[in-house]
């Protein structure tokens, strides 16, 4: 059992950081000529104990992110989740996809044609649509997951094809870089595709989502059209593993 005067001071925390948080979103979606509500905020719940995200949601957080199937299925029945959407945005295996189709409402990590039929299958043997992020790796990075550009737009019309997922936008992570014009451009590539790809009016690529932004840069973020910004850290604090 945890002492509620420490639970008291935890709940303090977050709840002052979502004030925070929230004031800076407005802030940058403003700047870049948009509204508070357009903006989605995700606490990205990865490592934190289920007493803590509560907290956060009972205080409106109506959308939460984890990395690992197994630790979302394991947390799914403490949490207060009435109204909240769950999304996946962690790499998928295949033979995990079975046990998460219909347990999220979004799966934000598609990063191979592969995975993005596996989803749709699995999706069809439960009677539903998937819907989905395609994750971009925009940074080119070897250690990252995410699919570069080019096979991105080498998928990208097998993949509007596939049946039984939704492709509703996408999701990025972007380099570490402390240079924030750098960073810019990587948000600002990215936002680019996903404005050119809308246009393209695909079968089942609806492109409303843009999920970019973090706790290190989900202003920046929002300012290069992010619509989504998915926050951890600063929320919960940081992560022990
Ligand atoms: C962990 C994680 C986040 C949140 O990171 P913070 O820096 O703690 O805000 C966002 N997106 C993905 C894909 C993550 O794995």
């Amino acid at each position: 059992m945890m002492e509620k005067s420490f639970l008291d001071s935890r709940r303090k925390d977050i709840e002052h950081n979502l004030d925070a948080i929230n004031e800076k979103i407005e802030k940058a979606a403003l700047k870049s000529g948009r509204k508070r509500e357009d903006i989605r905020l995700m606490a990205v719940t990865k490592t934190v104990d289920p007493v803590f995200i509560n907290f956060a949601l009972d205080y409106g957080i109506d959308l939460i992110g984890e990395n690992r199937v197994q630790e979302l299925l394991r947390k799914k029945p403490d949490l207060h989740l009435d109204g909240v959407e769950k999304h996946l945005i962690g790499h998928l295996q295949t033979n995990k996809a079975g046990q998460i189709v219909g347990e999220v409402d979004m799966i934000e990590s598609v990063d191979s044609l592969k995975i993005a039929k596996e989803i749709a299958k699995q999706s069809l043997k439960k009677g539903i649509t998937t819907d989905v992020l395609l994750e971009i790796n925009i940074g080119e990075e070897e250690s990252k997951t995410g699919f570069s550009k080019t096979e991105f737009f080498e998928n990208l019309h097998e993949i509007s094809e596939i049946g039984a997922i939704n492709i509703k936008g996408l999701m990025t992570v972007p380099p570490i870089c402390d240079n924030e014009a750098e960073l810019c451009k990587f948000f600002e590539n990215i936002y680019g595709i996903f404005v050119d790809i809308k246009a393209k009016k695909l079968d089942n690529m609806t492109m409303s989502i843009l999920s970019m932004g973090m706790s290190g840069d989900y202003e920046q973020a929002i300012l290069c059209g992010s619509n989504l910004v998915r926050i951890g850290s600063s929320i919960f604090g940081p992560r022990i593993y």
